[in-house]
């Protein structure tokens, strides 16, 4: 079962993925996993892709591609996988299909968690951190015992500038422009599946599993 998840930076992706990996016995496959993977064991394709990050230059398509088909072709892989981050361009996504293709695979599901954008601002809006420890809390969803203060150690709490809705706005309209073709580019393709991502994030994984099957 290869399966690719899309869905706006906070519509809650990643934690999905890895409730899907945990339940199918798949790997949860993420390009920044892989990058510090390779990185770390100062593999070819690591060497070169650490040459672009080193410039603070974008990391080729074609590199990432290559990353990622390497990553799939290992032995964990057999069963399946749940693609996290990638593709985020249609681009890629065709440079992964033809590389699939070649290898006698295809994808089998592009799993889209939609949230509009006002729920992810508002999401995001009602995050908090600890100054002190780096905790994360919600005032609606993970409250702290009082209000302003870190339960772990008595710091205080703050918005983060990336969670602010300034930040978060601009987020979503680089997403919408990028990845939001690749909706129709998986519509096309027959496997796109949309789950409503405003529901409790039990519900929005029972809504994958009906999907995906037991
Ligand atoms: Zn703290």
């Amino acid at each position: 079962m290869k399966i690719i998840m899309l869905g706006a930076p906070g519509a809650g992706k990643g934690t999905q993925a890895k409730k899907i990996a945990a339940k199918y016995e798949i790997p949860h496959i993420s390009t920044g996993d892989i990058f510090r993977a390779n990185i770390k064991n100062g593999t070819e394709l690591g060497k070169k892709a650490k040459t672009y990050m080193d410039q603070g230059l974008l990391v080729p398509d074609e590199l990432v591609v290559d990353l990622v088909v390497d990553r799939v072709n290992q032995d964990d892989c057999t069963k399946g996988y749940v693609l996290d981050g990638f593709p985020r361009t249609i681009p890629q996504a065709e440079a992964l299909d033809k590389a699939l293709e070649s290898m006698d695979q295809k994808m089998d599901y592009a799993i889209d968690i939609n949230v509009p954008d006002e729920n992810i601002v508002n999401r995001m809006s009602g995050r908090r951190a600890c100054v002190d420890c780096g905790a994360t809390y919600h005032i609606v969803h993970a409250p702290t015992k009082e209000e302003g203060i870190c339960d772990n150690c008595g710091g205080e709490l703050i918005l983060r500038d990336d969670d602010k809705p300034e930040t978060v706005q601009k987020r979503l309209a680089v997403y919408h422009e990028q990845t939001q073709p690749l909706i129709d580019y998986y519509t096309e393709k027959g496997i796109l599946k949309t789950v409503d991502g405003t529901v409790d994030l039990e519900d929005v994984f029972k809504a994958i599993t009906g999907i995906l099957g037991e």
